[in-house]
């Protein structure tokens, strides 16, 4: 069931203190990776979610690089396609772009302008929500598009950070919580 599910994956997630900076605690998902039961865990909790909340998605939309993980895998149980947001300079073709903060640096997003047609119906995911700085460059990314934006889903949430309040209107499904 779903409690087992959530105890699984919340098993397979490290602390690693002050990674990549000193006074960050790094939420490493590798092991989740490293065990299929772990991975299916994941999806499945994910593809629930989906099912019972999104019926109408046909897009999920993953940030980089540890969206791409799950992203595909859950697009692949629902039957929909999978969009990548990419750091600077590594879509080819004609992008939009938009610069953000991160918990630790600067960065710009970008996706391929060809990837989402307006009012198609979007989740967005990725592996952590931190400050929300990355999630809501995605939102605006996927505004810039003209996306119909259902929600935001990530494996891990930082709770003290408040990035839920930070993309609101819009929600945010999380599986594990700090
Ligand atoms: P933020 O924009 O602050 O919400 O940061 C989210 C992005 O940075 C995600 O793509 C995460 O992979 C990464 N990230 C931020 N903080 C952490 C952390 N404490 N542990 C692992 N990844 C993190």
């Amino acid at each position: 069931n779903s409690e087992n599910k959530l105890q699984l994956v919340h098993s397979h997630i490290r602390a690693f203190p002050d990674f990549p900076k000193e006074g960050i605690l790094f939420r490493d998902i590798c092991p989740i990776l490293k065990d299929p039961a772990a991975l299916t865990a994941v999806t499945d909790l994910f593809e629930e979610h989906v099912r019972q909340n999104h019926k109408q998605v046909e897009l999920i939309v993953g940030l980089d690089a540890r969206g791409f993980l799950f992203g595909p895998l859950l697009a692949q149980r629902l039957g929909v396609g999978f969009v990548l947001i990419r750091k600077k300079g590594k879509l080819p073709g004609a992008t939009a772009s938009v610069a953000y903060d991160l918990e630790y640096g600067k960065a710009e997003a970008e996706v391929q302008e060809d990837s989402v047609a307006p009012r198609q119906k979007v989740l967005l995911i990725d592996d952590l929500l931190a400050t929300g700085g990355t999630m809501y460059a995605a939102i605006q990314l996927m505004k810039k598009q003209q996306a119909d934006i259902l929600g935001c889903m990530v494996v891990i949430e930082l709770k003290e950070l408040n990035g839920v309040d930070k993309l609101k209107p819009h929600s945010v499904f999380s599986l594990v919580q700090y």
